[in-house]
């Protein structure tokens, strides 16, 4: 069985900086890739609070760059999923989809969060058919049409704001009588004409034909002013939230009660001694990039460290 001193999962800020680090100090590194190649900021358009860039960087750039950065200095960098890993005992073994296994003497999970859904049947019916939890990769499919967007947090802002320059009219979902987002977000909202939120509001299904072409809500849900109504729209976008990626870990991890890896105070060290944890999988507060690249380094010198007491 192919082994190295350290497994990185996640290609993500976190798992690319964790790569640079342990490839410039070093230290013998794979790291997987994971479904995503890049993570979740491939699916953004501009990035503008990433230091160093003036004028901004595009999302995938931005992702691409810290690729070939990690490539430069050495990284062994791997397409692929880690579907299980057994942390009883070191080394750690992950399995790989294709069938084949790593064992490591560390490892630093750097898998991230996926898009949250409200759980309706017809989420999943109208899957690819008008429903999408990514406006920058899907908004091109619906140019001047009407859409909706679920969520008042800073995502739902930023997602209705990029589609209402695509699409005639953009409804945003919110089920409280105020936006969760920052001020800045709010405000950026309220300057577009064809925004309208619709506070209060609720999600009970979509309907149609052929894909989406309407939702069923319901205002006040559970008072005695409780009204149903229908919004004719061509595309439901879900903002609401992540989910950490933590079900490979199979429980082996001590996750918070919304399933984030619990790291020791001041350190990335997770429960289990050898074991890593960088970026938004154990970050549920701050889920910035420049954040999940920071712990990525911590992660890569933790690893180091460890190694180096261990001999
Ligand atoms: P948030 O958790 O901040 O917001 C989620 C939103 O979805 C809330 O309005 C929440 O409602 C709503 N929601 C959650 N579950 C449901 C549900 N079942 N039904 C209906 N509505 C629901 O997530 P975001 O993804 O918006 O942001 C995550 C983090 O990333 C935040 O810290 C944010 O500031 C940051 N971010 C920053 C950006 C920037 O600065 N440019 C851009 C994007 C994100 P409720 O308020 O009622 O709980």
């Amino acid at each position: 069985m192919e082994s190295t001193k350290c497994l990185i999962i996640g290609s993500g800020p976190a798992g690319y900086t964790a790569a640079i680090y342990t490839s410039r100090a070093g230290v013998n590194s794979i790291l997987i890739e994971g479904l995503q190649t890049g993570g979740q900021l491939t699916q953004t358009t501009t990035i503008e609070n990433f230091p160093g860039f003036p004028d901004g960087i595009d999302g995938f750039a931005l992702m691409d760059n810290m690729r070939q950065q990690a490539l430069h200095v050495g990284a062994d960098i791997r397409p692929g999923l880690v579907t299980s890993i057994d942390l009883s005992k070191r080394p750690f073994v992950a399995t790989l989809d294709g069938g084949g296994s790593i064992e490591a003497q560390t490892v630093i999970v750097a898998t991230g969060a996926s898009a949250k859904y409200l759980g309706l049947d017809d989420e999943k019916k109208y899957m690819g058919m008008g429903v999408s939890a990514c406006a920058t990769c899907d908004g091109f499919f619906y140019r001047k049409k009407v859409v909706a967007v679920v969520g008042g947090g800073d995502t739902a802002c930023e997602e209705a704001c990029y589609l209402s320059n695509l699409c005639s009219k953009v409804y945003m979902i919110v089920r409280k009588d105020h936006l969760r987002a920052s001020a800045a977000m709010q405000k950026r909202v309220a300057e577009r004409d064809n925004i309208e939120i619709l506070f209060n509001t609720n999600t009970l299904g979509l309907v149609g034909e052929n894909g989406v072409e309407g939702a069923r809500l319901v205002r006040h849900k559970g008072t005695e002013r409780q009204e149903e109504f229908e919004i004719a729209i061509d595309g439901f976008f879900l903002a609401i939230g992540h989910r950490p990626n933590t079900d490979f870990l199979a429980g082996q991890l001590a996750l918070d009660d919304n399933g984030y890896i619990l790291t020791q105070p001041h350190t990335t060290a997770a429960s289990v001694d050898g074991v890593f944890a960088a970026g938004d999988v154990a970050d549920p507060r701050y889920r910035q990039a420049v954040a999940a690249a920071g712990t990525g380094c911590r992660a890569a010198l933790d690893a180091e460290r460890w190694l180096a007491e261990q001999t």
